[in-house]
């Protein structure tokens, strides 16, 4: 996969583009938030799964269908 086109979702706290590396969690709501944001997220959900922000959205299909 190419770095340079990589999905660009933004944090809904800090308005952030993620970058590949960013420690992420991932909600019931499949929100994406930073883990340092998290604690100030106000819509705050479940916390589903969590890693780096690149392994997250390849993990889950839906985040493909999302951006494309
Ligand atoms: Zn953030």
């Amino acid at each position: 996969m190419n770095n340079n086109d990589f999905y660009r979702l933004k944090c809904p706290v800090c308005e952030r583009f993620y970058k590949n590396k960013d420690k992420v969690f991932l909600d019931e709501f499949n929100t994406v938030v930073h883990q340092s944001c998290y604690g100030r997220y106000t819509s705050a959900q479940a916390i589903l799964d969590q890693g780096t922000y690149r392994s997250t959205i390849e993990k889950y299909d839906f985040f493909h269908e999302l951006i494309n």
